[in-house]
């Protein structure tokens, strides 16, 4: 017989466990249980693995009386008193296994903090209420006669079936402190942490627009069944009021939200949002925590004290106590999916997620883009997803006006048509910000020699190395090779080697020397590499005084700049042409996203888009 969920093993008997083990290999192993032992299903293990010992999650328990098997292993050590995951979650991380084919053992693990994976012990989140473990549950108060102060206790707990604190147990049962240790020496209870109160709204928003509502009312109406809305929003159209709103909702139902966002650099601003909304109860989940932190938060997360998690991809594999309402911002974006190891969509997980949730009743998932992907687009349009429109921006704000630049045939200085340069002078002239885009980092994607034509080719992959002059490297952005710049040509010993093309170092160099009297912002990968370099540059953006923006795709997405009022856009056309068959797709979307920095304030924005190409469709 298999038993799932936290089901106490009769421990007279020898039993049989099925452990997944965070290892390479795409089996489940039984191990045999030691008769003191009394893992159930989600508990960590350690088991003796080839000639050492590994980490595992025990994901089903038999009992070996009704088998005979082999000669099999005894387990080793039981890690956790009570599951990490519970059953559905296992189920559903099994299921991923399943479908992109990688080793069960690692994909279950890989839902559990780096700490925890390596079997160390979980971190106390602070003690502030004392539970009965399964043993607790089962004990029988008489076995207590000669400690009563315990006995007291047990009872007390077996009584009220739940959490309770320690002043509450005193008031019962008298001082408790030595007859808790030892009760707990015992196995019987568990420090825990009281489940948090009711997460409260502490801001109301404003007034939303009749579309914002046809959507917060058409997902909420769906609140306990699996639905899967696509919600495409013009930027600035308050999709974001749209997911605050129902996440409230989601809370006023008693259940948890789990927010999928696509970069770090995103995450503060929408942090904030939800936490200046709905209070504490919001947790946190990306790589910029530390070990500890992000572990603290993941327990809170699935213990229910948090109720709202917010997180980048990996975030889909974390627990989330009732989980009801599944949001992913920027659906379309490539970094939901993990390129290595363990290789995922986090948008597509999400959804299987979301049918799964709530013991099998699903939950409502949104998909919310001003720029979906074409899958998800396909999808709204065969009935699969409910499409959701927000077609206007909120607020005061009207959407800018895109234009194309024919620079055929142009002077171009460093990229920059004498058009655009024209605007943006006029621009910083009058104290208006101006953005320039353009998605290629370093000083010059391709470094050549005049003499002999030598092109700063990557000596370990297909593509070309980046000058990056600050630096003084040539690095590759594809593999990551790197070197030193040569000071002659490698090929022929010619001294003159000249940059081909422009990247965001180059183009902050020309600007500074056309704009000498306007601050200049970067903001590419090169120049936020510091802790807090990104927020503060961010942050000047924001105050609004006349300034020049340069930058990659780091400034396309979700930033709200009101004093934005010219955006340029260079060099669209090698995205139109790129070898990946997502690269015209993609390049659209940046466009689209980069274009919707413009005129989110008063002033009304212009978008100019600087191409050969213009006919393209
Ligand atoms: P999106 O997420 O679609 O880019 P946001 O939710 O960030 O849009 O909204 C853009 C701006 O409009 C924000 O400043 C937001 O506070 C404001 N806003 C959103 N909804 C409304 C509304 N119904 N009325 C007035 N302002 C709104
Ligand atoms: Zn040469
Ligand atoms: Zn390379």
């Amino acid at each position: 017989m298999t038993t799932v969920g936290q089901t106490k093993l009769p421990s007279s008997r020898a039993l049989l466990v099925q452990v997944v083990v965070d290892a390479p290999v795409p089996t489940v192993f039984d191990y045999l249980v030691p008769p003191d032992q009394q893992p159930s299903c989600g508990v960590r293990v350690r088991v003796p693995f080839g000639r050492g010992t590994r980490i595992g999650v025990v994901v089903g328990t038999e009992d070996a009386a009704a088998v005979a098997r082999g000669r099999l292993k005894l387990l080793g050590e039981v890690l956790d008193r009570t599951a990490l995951l519970d059953a559905a979650h296992l189920a559903f991380l099994q299921w991923a296994a399943d479908y992109y084919h990688h080793p069960v053992g690692e994909v279950v693990c890989a839902a559990l903090p780096v700490r925890l994976r390596r079997g160390e012990p979980p971190l106390a989140l602070g003690v502030s209420a004392w539970e009965l473990t399964a043993a607790g549950r089962a004990a029988d108060p008489a076995t207590l006669r000669r400690a009563p102060r315990q006995a007291a206790l047990l009872v007390e707990l077996q009584r009220r079936a739940g959490p309770v604190t320690r002043p509450e147990l005193e008031a019962a049962a008298g001082p408790a402190g030595a007859a808790l240790r030892a009760l707990r020496g015992r196995s019987w209870i568990q420090a825990c942490e009281l489940a948090a109160p009711p997460p409260q709204a502490v801001g109301t928003g404003p007034a939303l627009t009749a579309e914002q509502a046809a959507a917060v009312s058409a997902v909420s109406n769906g609140f306990g069944q699996f639905g899967a809305f696509l919600l495409e929003g013009v930027t600035g159209s308050g999709k974001t009021e749209v997911y605050l709103r129902l996440a409230v909702a989601a809370l006023a139902r008693g259940q948890g939200v789990l927010v999928l966002v696509p970069e770090i650099s995103l995450t503060p601003q929408l942090v904030r949002r939800f936490a200046a909304r709905l209070g504490p109860g919001v947790a946190v989940l990306h790589s910029g925590l530390s070990e500890g932190e992000r572990e603290r938060a993941w327990q809170r997360a699935r213990l229910g004290l948090a109720r709202v998690v917010i997180g980048t991809r990996s975030a889909v594999l974390a627990p989330v106590a009732d989980l009801g309402l599944m949001l992913v911002d920027e659906e379309h974006d490539g970094s939901f999916k993990q390129q290595d190891g363990f290789r995922y969509s986090a948008r597509d997980l999400a959804l299987v997620r979301a049918q799964r949730a709530l013991g099998g009743a699903g939950c409502p998932v949104v998909l919310g883009s001003a720029t979906p992907s074409l899958e998800s687009l396909r999808n709204a349009q065969e009935g699969r997803y409910r499409l959701l429109r927000l077609s206007q921006r909120a607020g005061a704000a009207r959407l800018p006006r895109l234009d194309l630049l024919d620079v055929r045939a142009q002077p171009l200085e460093a990229g920059l048509s004498p058009v655009l340069l024209r605007e943006l002078a006029a621009t910083l002239e009058s104290g208006q910000q101006a953005l320039v885009f353009l998605n290629r980092r370093g000083f010059a994607p391709v470094l050549s020699c005049y003499d002999c034509g030598w092109l700063s080719d990557c000596p370990r992959c297909d593509a070309r190395q980046t000058w990056h002059a600050a630096a003084g490297l040539l690095w590759c952005h594809h593999c990551g090779a790197q070197r030193r710049v040569p000071a002659v040509c490698p090929d022929c010993g010619g001294v003159e080697l000249h940059p081909l093309g422009q990247g965001t170092e180059r183009l902050e160099q020309v600007l500074r020397v056309r704009f000498p009297a306007v601050p200049l912002l970067r903001v590419d990968r090169d120049a936020t590499r510091r802790k807090g370099q990104l927020e503060q540059l961010l942050e000047q953006a924001r105050e609004g005084r006349p300034a020049l923006l340069v930058g990659t795709q780091m400034l396309a997405k979700g930033h709200h700049f009101p004093g934005v009022t010219l955006v340029g856009v260079l060099d669209v056309d090698g995205g139109l042409f790129g070898a990946d068959f997502r690269a015209a797709e993609r390049m659209t979307q940046l466009v689209v996203q980069v274009a919707g920095r413009a005129g989110r304030g008063e002033a009304p924005g212009r978008v100019l888009i600087q191409t050969r190409f213009p006919e393209h469709p």
